[in-house]
């Protein structure tokens, strides 16, 4: 980041623009909807400049920039659309010691201007350093799109409220009725009954979580699917969003714990290969304590909490305990694997059922109903399937299966650094040890990336020699 973005105290401060130009009624446009005190310097400013400070607006001072214009100003503005001007002023203005802005000089400027969605008091501010106006410009459109023109009024109406909600306790209680008016509540009365009805609605709503009793903690598990956030789905989004404590597993990424709540716990319950670095008694006894103290826990899973997520020992400890739970679903590894070489995990008139298999489990390496995975035209995911894949290759090779039976491995599936590998059953080993798969990975049995996909086919050979 080589810009740091912050917010500036400007009420009451000074301001200054030199330049009555477009470029200046641009910044001025901006500029306006703040309580700084505004300077305009420029020797014939354009009409609506003029209207500006007739209006009283601005001060306007037609002529030339001059030393001292800048002194007491907190930022000052080069906007004069000539390069020899603006660098002058911008010398006199650093010399004044303001912070100084040359419009599209992004080199020699002390800061730069965000694109603004302006909901205020909630104000968000984008900026791309310089990199792509056009992107800035697009988030600014999706933001002021989804961000309901009520929001500023029903802010303001919070904030007139955050001492009266201090009776709630501090944490999870005081989070939930805001969640509760910002969500629902305040959104609602302001479309039923406008300004008025606004302030009455959280009055009520305070009442009533002023009478509810102490509320129990609870636990989501939640599905943090394949590693891209984007395809986490909403429900997780919002359980990481209120989350107090967030246990997770190795495989989430970082990307997806950045979501959490910024005030919660994050703990990492990571688990290796074979074996466990925190041992699962461990884990279940972490999610009975931490909800027993009343907090929203959430336990975070790679891919979906139901697919070899040691999941129903963990929910027996949290029901023997009486603490409520919900499932969140994930996108599993074999959905994200499958749609990266273009392929259905099920196809007419080739097979209509899938197995989702383990390549180990607490014996060892696992076993199968082999013979009847070896069938041509069956498909299989295998999870955890590396270690065992040249067990996997015998077993299918004895029980009859072609040696010729496509297999591909998708490593990373989803992630930046997705790799995958085409092979056959054959040639499984040694190709999946000679690859140095270091990422989780998926392997399919029964499934080759999509012939017309020659840029996956293309990127597989380069990734894998
Ligand atoms: N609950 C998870 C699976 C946990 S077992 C799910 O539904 O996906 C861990 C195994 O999942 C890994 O060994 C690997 O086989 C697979 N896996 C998880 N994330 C993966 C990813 N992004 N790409 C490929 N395989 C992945």
């Amino acid at each position: 980041m080589q810009h740091f973005p912050i917010f500036m105290a400007v009420k009451g401060r000074r301001i200054v623009v030199a330049g009555g130009g477009e470029t200046a009624l641009a910044k001025l446009r901006l500029l306006l909807k703040t309580e700084a005190r505004l300077t305009v310097i420029a020797p014939a400013p354009e009409a609506e400049v003029e209207r500006l400070a007739a209006e009283g607006r601005v001060m306007l001072l037609r002529r030339a920039f001059e030393p001292g214009d800048a002194l007491c100003a907190v930022l000052a503005y080069a906007a004069t659309d000539g390069d020899a001007e603006d660098a002058r002023v911008a010398r006199l203005a650093r010399a004044d010691g303001a912070l100084v802005n040359i419009v599209d000089n992004l080199e020699d400027s002390a800061f730069i201007t965000p694109a603004i969605v302006d909901r205020d008091p909630v104000v968000v501010a984008i900026g791309t350093e310089g990199a792509a106006p056009v992107l800035a410009r697009a988030i600014k459109a999706d933001l002021e799109a989804r961000l309901p023109s009520s929001l500023g009024f029903l802010t303001r109406i919070g904030k007139t409220f955050r001492h009266a909600a201090e009776r709630l306790p501090f944490g999870r209680k005081r989070r939930e009725f805001w969640a509760d008016y910002y969500d629902r509540v305040g959104p609602q009365a302001f479309a039923k009954g406008g300004e008025e009805a606004v302030a009455p609605a959280l009055a009520r709503l305070l009442a009533d979580h002023l009478e509810e009793a102490p509320k129990k903690g609870h636990v989501d598990f939640v599905g943090s699917g394949p590693g891209d956030p984007d395809l986490l789905t909403v429900r997780a989004r919002r359980a990481l969003d209120r989350a107090d404590v967030v246990i997770h597993d190795r495989l989430v990424t970082p990307a997806i714990l950045d979501l959490a709540r910024r005030e919660a716990l994050i703990i990492d319950a990571g688990k290796e290969g074979f074996g466990a670095s925190t041992p699962q008694a461990e884990i279940d006894a972490m999610l009975v304590r931490h909800a027993k103290k009343g907090r929203h826990v959430v336990r975070l899973k790679a891919g979906d909490p139901t697919v070899f997520g040691r999941l129903d020992e963990e929910i027996e400890a949290v029901e023997a305990a009486g603490i409520s739970f919900a499932i969140v679903p994930g996108i599993t590894a074999a959905s994200a694997a499958v749609a990266a070489i273009g392929q259905s995990l099920t196809k007419r008139g080739r097979n209509a059922s899938v197995r989702l298999l383990t390549g180990h489990d607490v014996k060892g390496f696992a076993d199968h109903d082999w013979k009847a995975l070896a069938r041509p035209g069956e498909v299989a995911a295998i999870y955890m399937g590396k270690k065992a894949a040249r067990f996997v290759q015998g077993r299918l090779l004895m029980h009859g299966c072609p040696p010729e039976t496509p297999v591909t491995v998708v490593e990373n599936a989803s992630r930046a650094d997705q790799r995958i590998l085409s092979t056959t059953v054959a040639e499984m080993e040694p190709a999946m040890t000679e690859a140095a798969l270091d990422g989780p990975a998926l392997t399919f049995i029964g499934l080759a990336p999509r012939a017309a996909q020659a840029a996956v086919r293309t990127f597989a050979q380069e990734a894998i020699p």
